[in-house]
């Protein structure tokens, strides 16, 4: 067991909220290290389950870099030109993707899960209903625009960042507003990109905002998360600026606690659709995904006696033989837990997360599982460099490297071989096989890779 830990302590989240303590000898039904896409996929799941849930994690990880874009999978992989008015049905995308590659750990979940495509469609649904995360969907793929200005077929958006394939047939005409101090968004190559798909592209400088020297896109959303200014000068600017039938593109500026209250004003006053353009770093997308989801768990787990969110870092566990007894915590502020539990699922994502580190060699962080590598299992010796290409038109392997699972995602001692624990499964970004960027499937991934962990 673990030496000085304390129980029943009281713990303070970093970012100021307050939780109930841990009970003395709790013992929950699940334990999920992690709230990625996946850690959240898995706890909606416990908690239609009705298990005793504690999650515990250290922040958001690779999730809070989104881009706004809750990707599922890209149909350009099987059809390079399709282009936004021709974006198939979500679950359609899936079927065509997985008979196009029968050996990515979609097909293989697909392959040992009783559930259809359409089924994980509904899922994905029902993950932004539970969270009340505010998203353009459709039946078929919506349409987001990068920095650069290239389109790209994403499952859902975020309310402010997504096109439906009816958004994009109404309309013909389109106009950037360009924010000169953002360099980011590139004018002209964003025209181009919007030429792709819109007839005619008009840029136009950005007014009704305060500019100066020091102005970039962190004091944007400042500015317009800061009540005080209103919105009155922007939405002024754009009413004046706007022609009839435009669709008006902006980089993601629109603050992080109001969007979506700001984003609907705007969409009213102007009678048209307003498109925010995806998130680089640093990330408005997660930085808004991050305030829904610690308002959610604040809103709807803080009285629970059921479900416990702890902020803390796991630094250790307690096994006896093939079965893993309880993790240690440590909060920010140096408190130490333990948390016990039946079962356990790793959602602790790849080199972003902290699932996996790669510094000198490739280790799995937090139980020191046996890492795989397209499909084999992985000299623990082997250098990281060994799987980084020089040619940037090459595979990486390195995104390859993870977990690797046997059915239901129990993390297997070799491959095809009994699970190294028999009550800890893995799901997301920390398993082998989930390509991180490489196949556009980052947040289904995570959520059918939950679904099967349970
Ligand atoms: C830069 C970047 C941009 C991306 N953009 C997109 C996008 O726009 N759309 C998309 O669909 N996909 C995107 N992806 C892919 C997607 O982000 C990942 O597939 C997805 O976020 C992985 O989710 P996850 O839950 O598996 O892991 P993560 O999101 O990485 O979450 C890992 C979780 O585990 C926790 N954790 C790790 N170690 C510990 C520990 N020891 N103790 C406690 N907690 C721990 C972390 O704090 C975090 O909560 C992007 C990936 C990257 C790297």
């Amino acid at each position: 067991m673990f030496g000085n830990i304390l129980r029943g302590s009281l713990q303070i989240s970093s970012c100021g909220f307050l939780f109930k303590t841990l009970e003395r000898g709790m013992m929950y039904d699940l334990v999920i290290i992690g709230s990625g896409f996946a850690g959240l996929a898995a706890l909606k799941k416990a908690v239609a389950m009705g298990l005793a849930t504690c999650l515990v994690y250290r922040d958001f990880g690779a999730t809070q870099h989104f881009s706004g874009a809750f990707d599922v999978a890209d149909p350009r992989l099987n059809n390079a030109c399709i282009m936004p008015h021709e974006f198939p049905l979500i679950h359609a995308a899936l079927d065509d993707f997985i008979r196009a590659h029968p050996g990515h750990l979609y097909s293989r979940i697909f392959s040992q899960k009783n559930i259809t495509t359409g089924d994980l469609v509904g899922e994905m649904r029902g993950f932004f209903d539970f969270y009340g995360i505010p998203v353009v969907s459709d039946q078929h793929m919506v349409t987001v625009f990068g920095s650069t200005g290239a389109f790209k077929p994403t499952g859902f958006a975020l309310k402010t960042q997504g096109l439906t394939v009816s958004d994009i047939s109404r309309h013909q005409k389109a106009v950037f507003i360009h924010f000169p101090l953002i360099k980011d968004y590139h004018p002209q190559g964003i025209k181009a990109g919007l030429s792709k798909v819109f007839k005619e592209v008009r840029v136009v400088a950005a007014a009704g905002v305060p500019f100066n020297k020091a102005t970039s896109l962190t004091v944007l959303l400042r500015y317009f998360d800061d009540a005080a200014h209103g919105l009155a000068g922007f939405r002024d600017f754009l009413k004046n600026t706007v022609q009839a039938g435009e669709i008006v593109f902006i980089p993601p500026v629109l603050g992080v606690k109001n969007t979506f209250t700001i984003h609907a004003e705007l969409e009213k006053t102007l009678n048209t659709r307003v498109v925010e353009m995806l998130s680089g770093l640093p990330s408005s997308a997660g930085l808004r995904l991050e305030q829904i989801i610690n308002r959610f768990f604040v809103t709807q787990f803080k009285e629970s006696e059921k479900i416990k969110i702890l902020k803390a870092t796991v630094a250790g566990f307690t096994a006896d033989g093939g079965k893993v007894l309880s993790v240690k915590t440590v909060s920010t502020h140096g408190t130490v837990d333990e948390v016990e539990g039946r079962s356990f699922i790793l959602a602790t994502g790849k080199y972003l997360g902290g699932g996996i580190a790669k510094d000198p060699c490739f280790k799995e962080t937090v139980f020191n599982l046996p890492l795989f590598c397209d499909g084999r299992a992985l000299n623990p010796n082997l250098p990281t460099t060994e799987l980084i290409s020089k040619d940037p038109l090459q595979r990486q392997l390195l995104f390859d490297v993870g977990v690797g699972t046997g059915p239901h995602s129990s993390p297997p001692a070799h491959y095809s071989q009994a699970s190294v624990y028999e009550n800890l499964k893995a799901c997301g970004a920390v398993l082998s096989g989930a390509g991180c960027l490489s196949d556009g499937g980052g947040f289904g991934l995570g959520v059918l890779s939950a679904l099967n962990a349970h």
